[in-house]
């Protein structure tokens, strides 16, 4: 475990109780609330760490929880060749595979028509071609990445009657951008089946809010300061009952020659999105598309994604290279901006 969490690049404070998660960090609210106790628990799933803060919860309902993620993961992660993504790819241009999360599909898809291609779950084959975040991470050459980009297209993914396939032979998926704001919905889920009103889960980047603290104040959420260590945030979200989600090029790159290249690719070069962002945070009900539009966003850049976030009902949070922090209307008075840091506010109306 302890090695596992230190791969991450995650740090647990246990004296301050404070959590952080890849791109939020999460406030533990274990001292001095009214009410239902807490019960924490920490796991590794969808390869980051998964903490789990549920008030009149126990260790049974958060292995619960664990154990579903686990499930959902072995079906939608492309790192297992037994996972029904991997069958999916397999097929590709040959047939498809019935799914009980076709939902997910389904959303990646809708975010991907709706931002144009600046989200495609069929960017796989340069996602592993990269290689960003394995031991194999490199620089590809131009023409091995433009060799591949003819099978980039959210085009190819059919879904019908909740079957997933892929129109072209060489095709292949990737979920990796959805899949743990699906994963903290599935637990907010598990908890609220048992009649649990008030809990809080980060898997990686992905938080997902269920009510608010047993005492009615809303849960606080550190959003990451781009520039800081893992436990720095730049600012904190005073949040309930929502989900939320961080995209940022601080955390998964591969270095040459001093330039740094992260994994949020741009599907339509093959390379690092470049459009001008350092992380963006997301705020909806729907942890998972929570996670596709962070994604999304980060490609699109800041006019563009704060429109498709409109279109969805969605706020976010987008941070510049130059150190402007713009927040969209719906949470502006949720959020506190941390003085001293040297950025600045921008409220976006
Ligand atoms: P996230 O950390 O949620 O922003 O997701 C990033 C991960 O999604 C990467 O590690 C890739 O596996 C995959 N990915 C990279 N670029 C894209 C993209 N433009 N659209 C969809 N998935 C992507
Ligand atoms: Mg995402």
């Amino acid at each position: 475990m302890a090695a596992s969490l230190k791969k991450a690049g995650m740090f647990i404070y246990r004296a301050a109780a404070l959590l952080t998660a890849a791109g939020l960090l999460l406030f533990s609210a274990s001292c001095g609330e009214k009410g239902a106790e807490p019960y924490g628990g920490q796991d590794y799933v969808m390869g980051t760490l998964m903490t789990q803060t549920i008030y009149g919860g126990n260790e049974e309902l958060a292995k619960k929880a664990t154990s579903e993620i686990r499930v959902m993961e072995a079906a939608i992660s492309n790192k297992f060749n037994t996972s029904e993504v991997s069958k999916i790819s397999a097929l590709a241009g040959s047939g498809g595979v019935e799914s009980k999360y076709f939902d997910i599909y389904k959303l990646a898809v809708d975010v991907s028509v709706k931002s144009g291609g600046a989200f495609d779950i069929t960017i796989a084959p340069v996602v592993d071609l990269w290689g960003i975040g394995t031991p194999d991470a490199r620089v590809p050459s131009r023409e091995e990445i433009e060799g591949l980009l003819p099978f980039v297209d959210y085009g190819f993914v059919k879904l019908e009657d909740g079957t997933v396939s892929l129109t072209k032979e060489g095709a292949a998926l990737d979920l990796g951008s959805i899949g743990k704001g699906a994963a903290a919905d599935l637990a907010l889920s598990v908890y609220r089946d048992a009649g649990i009103s008030s809990a809080i889960v980060a898997v990686g980047g992905s938080i997902g809010v269920l009510g608010g603290k047993p005492g009615g104040a809303p849960f606080i959420i550190g959003v990451r300061d781009p520039k800081g260590g893992g436990n720095d945030y730049l600012g904190t979200l005073a949040l309930k009952d929502i989900s939320v989600s961080t995209s940022g090029s601080y955390e998964r790159f591969v270095e040459k020659e001093g330039v740094r290249y992260h994994h949020i690719l741009d599907p339509k070069t093959g390379y690092p999105a470049d459009s001008g962002l350092v992380s963006v945070t997301v705020v909806h009900e729907n942890g998972a598309l929570c996670d596709a539009l962070s994604t999304a966003c980060f490609v699109l850049g800041l006019e563009k994604g704060v429109k498709l976030l409109d279109g969805y009902g969605a706020n976010g949070i987008f941070i510049d290279k130059e150190d402007k922090v713009f927040v969209t209307k719906g949470i502006q008075s949720n959020f506190e901006l941390k003085d001293g840091l040297g950025y600045e506010l921008v409220k976006i109306e």
